[in-house]
């Protein structure tokens, strides 16, 4: 028999794990219903020419791409935001904007796996639709502020910028798309000698260098000063200078709601994702180099997908690193142990007896594991000391033909005889001390 193992890349989530990936996805549902965002569920499967319009090159190359049996191209998503444009395009059309979207699921992405990096990994994705105001991009932002403390991270931090003042500059040189997304593209990979020599033989005028140069360079903590610098920076380009302030009136909008996080504006940051227009954020944790979270404003994606002009600015978080940022800060919550009982029949001829009994406790609203093993009582009582149950309700006949049931304390080492109807209140605090 072969020895099977997961493909690379991809992992098994065991109890504990799976149940640490859905609180966190839970916590992030919650946070969609605090702003107001409605789930919606999309296919994992999506159209190759769908996911890789403006992918980048890098997402583009790293997707799982095959033929389906009908001999369509379709790849795995490696990303929400192409099929989330996708509906706005279409189904989603002519709703009333602004429309708030969230989805969470699984990605895919032929990443080189590491710690932190997957093949297949999951995003909790949020997308507002129809605002080209800042109070929406500061919205991303703070839904992420919530998320990251609703999960229980303590140290994070964002690094902020704005696609538009690196790429003013480009524009202002007369550079195609395709030039500009291969320079921010390896700007976004800190090649900042390689974008240099990019613009350079794509025929940069020295200026043009000189600003790209000095640009990246900027960063700081002191939002207005940072930004202050960066305008002058590009001070004969209107454009650049258009998006230092669109960056500057976001992040005072962030510091105003009250935010205190430690906000890094960075002028050189320029994200993977080739459809981002403006304003652009990732968060990280000290002690991972890698981003928990990061979104942007992307305002000519929709209409690429056949939709009306429309402007939009979403964030997706990587599930599993928040989940390793926790780990690694320790301030994991503890894990509840489950509210659960255990009903064991003393007799092997009671097993539809206890059958019925665990339905009429799961009615009653109690959490049942059921005695299937066919064990013996004082083994069945063992194996539930040892799982950590604190009580266990035994199912015996002269108890049950007066509607009653043994519950047995294992941490008191006591039993009582209740009617089936008292035991829900007998066991409220079924958890171990
Ligand atoms: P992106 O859209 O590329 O910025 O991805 C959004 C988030 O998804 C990142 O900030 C990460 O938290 C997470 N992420 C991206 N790639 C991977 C991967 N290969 N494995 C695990 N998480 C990932």
């Amino acid at each position: 028999m072969a020895d099977y193992k997961t493909v690379r890349g991809m992992r098994d989530m065991l109890p504990g794990d799976a149940e640490r990936l859905r609180q966190v996805e839970n916590q992030a549902r919650t946070v969609a219903k605090q702003y107001g965002y409605a789930e919606i569920v999309t296919p994992v499967v999506e159209s190759h020419e769908l996911l890789s319009a403006k992918a980048g090159e890098e997402v583009k190359s790293r997707m799982f791409v095959f033929k389906d049996l009908g001999g369509r191209d379709v790849a795995l998503r490696p990303e929400f935001t192409a099929s989330v444009a996708r509906l706005v395009a279409t189904a989603l059309r002519n709703v009333a904007r602004p429309l708030r979207l969230f989805s969470v699921g699984s990605v895919y992405r032929y990443d080189e796996p590491q710690k932190g990096r997957y093949r297949e990994f999951w995003q909790t994705n949020y997308e507002l639709i129809g605002s080209a105001r800042p109070e929406a991009d500061a919205e991303t932002l703070l839904l992420t502020d919530r998320l990251m403390r609703d999960t229980g991270l303590k140290k994070f931090a964002f690094k902020v910028g704005h696609v538009g003042v690196l790429k003013g500059v480009l524009v202002a040189e007369g550079f195609s798309e395709s030039v500009q997304a291969a320079a921010l593209q390896l700007m976004d990979k800190k090649q900042y000698e390689e974008a240099f020599r990019l613009v350079k033989s794509a025929g940069s005028s020295s200026k043009g260098i000189d600003t790209l140069r000095s640009l990246v360079e900027q960063r700081g903590t002191e939002v207005q000063t940072t930004v202050a610098r960066i305008t002058e920076i590009v001070a004969d380009y209107e454009r650049s200078v258009q998006a230092a302030r669109n960056l500057e009136e976001i992040l005072n909008l962030v510091l105003k709601s009250g935010c205190t996080t430690e906000l890094t504006v960075d002028a050189g940051f320029a994200r993977g994702l080739e459809y981002y227009t403006g304003f652009i954020f990732e968060v990280y944790v000290p002690d991972l180099d890698i981003a928990l979270g990061g979104g942007g404003r992307y305002d000519k994606l929709i209409e690429l997908f056949g939709g009306d002009p429309t402007p939009a600015v979403g964030v997706a978080h990587g599930v599993d690193r928040i989940m390793l940022a926790l780990q690694g800060q320790k301030t994991e919550k503890p894990q509840e142990m489950e509210n659960t009982i255990m009903v064991v029949p003393i007799r092997e001829k009671l097993k539809s007896e206890a059958l019925r009994v665990a339905e009429q406790l799961r009615d009653q609203g109690v959490k049942v594991d059921l005695e299937i093993m066919g064990r013996k009582m004082a083994r069945a009582l063992e194996d539930a000391d040892k799982k950590g149950f604190k009580y266990v309700i035994l199912i015996g006949e002269n108890e049950l033909k007066e509607g009653s049931v043994v519950v047995k304390n294992l941490v008191k080492r006591e039993q009582k005889t209740l009617e089936i109807e008292q035991v829900p209140d007998q066991i409220k605090d079924s958890k171990k001390p």
